[in-house]
Parts: C-alpha cells; sequence; structure tokens
C-alpha cells in the first residue's frame, strides 16, 4: 500500500512550496529558506544564475571571463548562448582552452547553494529530483539542509563508457521489490547527474558511444530516463552542458550523434589570435613562474616557433605538419628555457638554453607535431621553425636600430674584439649600452640583449661572425667578401 502511494509522487513533479514544506533544519537551527538571504541559494536554476551574473558583469562593464585571454568574439557568442541558456559545444583542437571556457562558465554560479542533507545528486529542497528526497519532502516533518559547493563535473569521453558510469543506475523495479529507497540498488548515480545544479563538463563528446548519446538527449532534453526495466523516470536534472570535440581525433570513425548535436550552440576555439596573445597564454600556464629572466625577445622567438609551425602558408616546413602545436607547447618551451638557464645559474636565458641543436626546443615539440609523411624528420622541421621565427625577430630587433646609431654601434662593437657575450662589458660603449638598454626592461637582461643583438647584425648584415654559441667577432664587410668569393 506504502509503495503504491509512493509512486503516486516519484513519478510525478514535486515542487515544495513555503505552504507544503517540512520544517528545514540548517547547522542544528531551524530555517525560513524563503526568507532574507537564504532565498538566494534554492528554487533558481544553473541557467537563471548564469544569467542573472553575466547581466551583473555587463552592468558593470566586466569581462566575465577574465581567465580566458583574448578570444572577443567567441566570448560574446558564449555570453548570448549561454543567456539564452542554450548548452554549448566547444570545437576545436586540444589545448587552446577549452576545458578553461568550461570551468570559467562554473565561476558564475554561486559559490554555494542549499541541498538536502545526504542527498546523492545535492538535492534543491524545493525541487527533489531522486526518489530519497521526494519522500522525505513529502513525508517527513523535518528536513536536514547542508550547504554545497559550486560544482564543475568533468566527464571524459570514452568509447568504453558504461551507461552505469554516465547516467548511473535507476530501478523502479527494485522499490516495488521492497528495497529500500535509499539502497544503492534503487539509485546510483552517474557522473552526469552527479552534475546536477552545477556544469556538466563533456571532455570529447565524440567519444561516447552512441548509444549513451541516446540516453544523455533524453536525459537532457526530455528530462527523464529510461530504465533498463522499461519505466519511464522524470528526472529533471538541472544543467548547463558544456562539452568539447576534436574533429582531429574522430575523423570517419565517431562522431557526435545529430539530435544531441542539435541540442548545442557550437562555438569554434582556435589558435590565439595575436602574438601577444600567445605570449601571455604561455606565461600565464608555465610551471616555473620565478627564475631567470625570460626576455622580450626569447619569449617572441619561442612562441613565434609554434606559430610558424602553425601557419601553412607560411613556411614550407610547416606545410608538412599535420597536427599542429597548441598553446601547450609554447608553455613548455617557455619552462625548457628557463629551466635550462636556471640549471646553468644564469641570471637571464640566453641562446645557449636552446639547446646544442635546439634540443630544449625539440623537447617540447616532437610530441606535439605529427608530419604528413616521415620522409623528413621531426628535428630537421622544428631546426626550421625555429630558424625562421629566430629571423623573423631578428628583421624585428633590427628595424628598432636608430639609422643615425648604426655606426656608432658597429664601432662600438668592433672595439670588443672576441664577445663573449655571457661575460661581456660594455658600460665604456656609449651606443651600443644606449641600444642595448632600449631593449631591455632590467639590467639582468643586457647580456641577453647584447648576444640577441649580435646574432641579429650577424643575421641581417653579416659583418658579426658566430665563433661557437655565445660568442661573436666583428669582421666587417671583408667576411662578406670572403664568402662571395
Ligand atoms: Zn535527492
Amino acid at each position: 500500500m506504502a509503495s503504491e502511494h509512493l509512486e503516486d509522487y516519484l513519478f510525478e513533479e514535486v515542487v515544495i512550496t513555503e505552504s507544503n514544506a517540512p520544517k528545514f533544519i540548517l547547522n542544528g537551527q531551524e530555517v525560513n529558506i524563503w526568507d532574507g538571504d537564504l532565498s538566494h541559494y534554492h528554487s533558481l536554476s544553473v541557467a537563471d544564475y548564469i544569467r542573472d551574473s553575466l547581466l551583473e558583469f555587463e552592468k558593470n562593464g566586466i569581462d566575465p571571463f577574465p581567465e580566458i585571454i583574448g578570444k572577443k568574439s567567441e566570448k560574446e557568442m558564449l555570453k548570448n548562448a549561454l543567456m539564452s541558456g542554450s548548452n554549448v559545444l566547444f570545437k576545436g583542437m586540444k589545448g587552446y582552452g577549452k576545458t578553461t571556457f568550461s570551468k570559467s562558465i562554473a565561476k558564475l554560479l554561486p559559490e554555494k547553494i542549499l541541498a538536502v542533507k545526504g542527498c546523492k545528486i545535492n538535492d534543491d529542497p524545493t525541487r527533489p529530483v531522486c526518489f530519497s528526497c521526494k519522500k522525505a519532502l513529502m513525508e517527513e516533518n523535518e528536513v536536514e539542509l547542508t550547504w554545497v559547493g559550486r560544482k564543475w563535473v568533468r566527464i571524459l569521453g570514452d568509447p568504453m563508457m558504461t551507461t552505469r558510469q554516465l547516467i548511473g543506475g535507476l530501478s523502479i523495479q527494485k522499490i516495488r521489490e521492497g528495497h529500500d529507497i535509499d539502497s544503492p540498488e534503487v539509485f546510483t548515480p552517474g557522473r552526469i547527474l552527479k552534475a546536477h545544479r552545477g556544469i556538466a563538463y563533456v571532455d570529447e563528446l565524440g567519444a561516447i558511444p552512441s548509444a549513451m548519446q541516446t540516453l544523455l538527449h533524453e536525459l537532457l532534453e526530455e528530462k527523464q530516463i529510461t530504465t533498463p526495466e522499461g519505466d519511464i523516470i522524470p528526472m529533471r536534472i538541472d544543467t548547463i552542458f558544456i562539452s568539447s570535440t576534436n574533429p582531429a581525433n574522430y575523423r570517419g570513425t565517431s562522431d557526435i550523434k545529430e539530435p544531441l548535436l542539435d541540442r548545442m550552440e557550437e562555438i569554434f576555439i582556435g589558435p590565439p589570435e595575436t602574438l601577444e596573445e600567445e605570449i601571455l597564454i604561455g606565461l600565464r600556464n608555465m610551471k616555473l613562474k620565478d627564475g631567470p629572466a625570460l626576455p622580450d625577445w626569447h619569449l617572441k622567438i619561442l612562441a613565434r616557433t609554434v606559430r610558424v609551425a602553425r601557419m601553412k602558408d607560411g613556411n614550407k616546413f610547416a606545410n608538412r605538419i599535420e597536427t599542429e602545436p597548441s598553446c601547450r607547447a609554447t608553455i613548455k618551451l617557455f619552462d625548457h628555457v628557463r629551466a635550462s638557464a636556471l640549471r646553468a645559474n644564469r641570471e637571464s636565458v640566453m641562446l645557449a638554453d636552446y639547446g646544442k641543436n635546439y634540443e630544449n626546443i625539440k623537447l617540447g615539440l616532437r610530441s606535439r607535431i605529427e608530419l604528413d609523411y616521415e620522409d623528413i624528420s621531426k628535428d630537421e622541421v622544428i631546426s626550421a621553425l625555429v630558424e625562421d621565427a629566430i629571423n623573423r625577430t631578428s628583421m624585428e630587433i633590427y628595424s628598432r636600430i636608430p639609422r643615425d646609431e648604426f655606426g656608432g654601434i658597429m664601432e662600438d662593437i668592433s672595439s670588443l674584439g672576441v664577445i663573449d657575450v655571457e661575460r661581456a662589458e660594455f658600460s665604456e660603449q656609449a651606443h651600443l649600452t644606449s641600444f642595448i638598454e632600449s631593449l631591455c626592461s632590467s639590467p639582468v637582461e643586457y647580456n641577453s640583449a647584447l648576444e640577441i643583438l649580435l646574432e641579429t647584425l650577424r643575421r641581417c648584415t653579416g659583418v658579426i661572425s658566430k665563433i661557437e654559441c655565445g660568442k661573436y667577432e666583428y669582421t666587417g664587410r671583408e667576411s662578406i667578401r670572403e664568402r662571395e668569393t
């Protein structure tokens, strides 16, 4: 008899209002959740919270996604999608910030919300979803509440994923057989149900088996679940569903089912638009935050090496790269050269920190690029990319040398004889010193700046010769003539 009565509301949507509510207890005290401050932490949906905070940010002219560098138009699209309560699909290569984007969406939710204490999915006391809470809220005189922190649940797309992992176990049959409503046989939430009242982030949606995708669709769109026994149970899971897909990974093999695609707004997330953004992302995410100085020219060379690799038309070697390096490559290159300088006890990164044959750059790039055919080695391609990046950066530095200072600087350099860039002292050389100072943001960078200037002059004029890494000499026009004959 009890079971019949139970099914009346287990299959229905239960809404608790001030008039039919039990006594609510929070931290041992009776509370009125419709009173004052508490009223903000229940009854509102994830979409409501997100809309309210977006409007608040908009009103104050503040960027709601400060973790994301650049990506202005993507942010605008995202704001619009979220304002209209839509689910979002981020499409693009890995390493361009899809996960960071999804996490920053979660930050639009309140830091904490009120939930039924002990609920496996942190039910809202006024909109219970699970059997146990529906029963308690309808039948008990007193229900305990608790605070629950903001939720961001990551679900890693996996071709081997089971229904139990994704949705969980749910059985009306077990209740009819007399199992306790709280027993795991009756209800065990899977990952997606754990995201109730938070953000569900499905990383690589295309990797989820298509049968699971159908279940997801049923859950998100119909707000119901069909149990293995065939019972249709309302599951008004409240979540904004953010997912990502990397088209390159699933070419032809697996894909996102159309009905699911039809329920998401697609936003393409590409590489950083500018060199400056690429550098900022690298600096913000690198592991070695402190250590030897990482001067501007090295940041540019390293970030350019990665960016040249993505330029199909800009470099004939880049043309051979099928899988391009993401921002993670930039981050790693910054880390590797700083690590090298730290080990060598240098105050500032020097070209020697790239490694004898750019080994430290290869270390950060080899696993992050794929070539079309292996008739050329990755190492050869990487060396060519670094050379291209150094050339581009050298030309920029060359163009900064004031024309009327050029002669004076060259005279100063020639007066130094063979220059060991790490040990060179050049305070007497006024023209050289003043130009070096203009390049640097701190005196610890002087020797690194001297080196990049000599390397620039070697590449752009040919009047400087490199004896070995870190040693240069002014050889004048003769050396050019010698080379030409
Ligand atoms: Zn519950």
